[in-house]
């Protein structure tokens, strides 16, 4: 894989070794889209441990399903941060290792080796379940060529991916004003203003914190208004069922009107029940939770994930030929600023 000016990871063919079998390009899901799914089942859901809600992004439904499959000897797959603060997906075997794929982390996550890992475990008869965007479970998906009644994938709906390059020169950017190169802790959903009115939150290794509303943080901002997402993420084909997954979950922002009897402004998940697979896993922890079941339309309803098109920002280009332009101090300083110079057209 390479990563290309904007940050992104690309692969690369290693012509003299390629035998043109063309495999690569029969199990890229951007040249060859499944079919869009209704779902069979469609749920408002919201863990009853108010702990974990707490700790996660929105309802707190991934907790248990993870939990649920651990219990069984089995292996979840997630992102999480590493040491430097990437995001990359790995796997755990226990309970405590589902804390660092707990919350929504909007970069996109290094796959890795993480496709290769799953086939082992699912050839040696373990259960697994894989969490990822809807391009990452399409792609695991086409990867592994053949159904497994021991893979539940679960997908993560997603209005599209940041790039990796951007949100290190946010983190450096953090770290100067901030005066420390020591980050404890990220929190891009700190719900302590509410769900709907959530903190980005950096502590640092000093004591400083770093506390905005994501509205006014630069970088939430430009992810939420498309300025840097993945080319591909602008025409996604992997949503609305395409994936193959067995479950989709989601933030239900629409629940407000659909059943404001429900919402606590502590955090309700949207949970998209696809396959005969995801709803018995789904209701094996229903005891876990407070669910109802509602209509499809109208969870659609105020939520930008479901979009395949996006519309690009007029300002990325831009954006990038900034950020590629300058490699000195101000390399990660110029884009933010062009950032606040557009606030108005982003805002308004
Ligand atoms: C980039 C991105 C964009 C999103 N866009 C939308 C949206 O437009 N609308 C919407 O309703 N929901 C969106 N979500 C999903 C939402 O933010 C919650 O992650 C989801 O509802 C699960 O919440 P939870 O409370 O059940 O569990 P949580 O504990 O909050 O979620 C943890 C799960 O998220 C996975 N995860 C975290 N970061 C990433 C990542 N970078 N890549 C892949 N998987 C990741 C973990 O592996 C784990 O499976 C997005 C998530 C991401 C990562």
């Amino acid at each position: 894989m390479c990563v290309d000016e904007e940050g992104f990871e690309y692969p690369s063919v290693n012509t003299s070794e390629c035998v043109n079998c063309g495999l690569c390009e029969r199990v890229c899901p951007m040249l060859n889209p499944g079919a869009s799914k209704i779902p069979l089942k469609v749920c408002a859901a919201k863990n009853q441990d108010e702990g974990v809600r707490a700790r996660s992004s929105s309802g707190g439904v991934f907790t248990p399903l993870a939990e649920a499959v651990i219990r069984q000897n089995g292996v979840v797959f997630g992102a999480a941060f590493d040491d430097q603060w990437n995001v990359r997906h790995t796997y755990t075997e226990n309970e405590k290792g589902l804390e660092a794929f707990r919350g929504s982390k909007y970069v996109q996550s290094k796959i890795g080796g993480s496709y290769l890992q799953a086939r082992e475990f699912l050839k040696q008869g373990r259960m697994v379940l894989f969490s990822g965007t809807s391009c990452q479970i399409a792609g695991l998906n086409r990867f592994l060529g053949k159904e497994y009644p021991n893979l539940v994938t679960l997908e993560i709906l997603c209005h599209g991916v940041p790039s990796p390059m951007v949100w290190q020169k946010y983190l450096d950017q953090k770290k100067k004003e901030c005066r420390c190169t020591g980050i404890r802790q990220i929190n891009f959903r700190d719900k302590k203003g509410g769900w709907s009115d959530y903190n980005v939150v950096l502590g640092f290794e000093n004591g400083k914190v770093y506390e905005k509303p994501h509205r006014k943080d630069p970088y939430f901002r430009g992810f939420l208004k498309n300025l840097y997402l993945r080319p591909s993420c602008y025409h996604c084909r992997c949503k609305n069922g395409r994936s193959g997954s067995d479950l989709v979950i989601a933030d239900y922002w629409n629940i407000k009107n659909v059943r404001p009897d429900f919402n606590d402004n502590r955090g309700v998940s949207l949970v998209l029940i696809h396959s005969e697979k995801g709803n018995r896993l789904f209701h094996s922890v229903s005891g876990n939770l407070n669910f109802i079941e509602t209509g499809y339309e109208e969870c659609l309803v105020n939520n930008k994930g479901f979009a395949e098109h996006l519309s690009e920002n007029r300002k990325r280009a831009a954006f990038f030929k900034k950020l590629k332009a300058r490699h000195t101090k101000r390399a990660f300083l110029m884009p933010f600023s062009l950032m606040r110079r557009i606030k108005a057209m982003l805002w308004n």
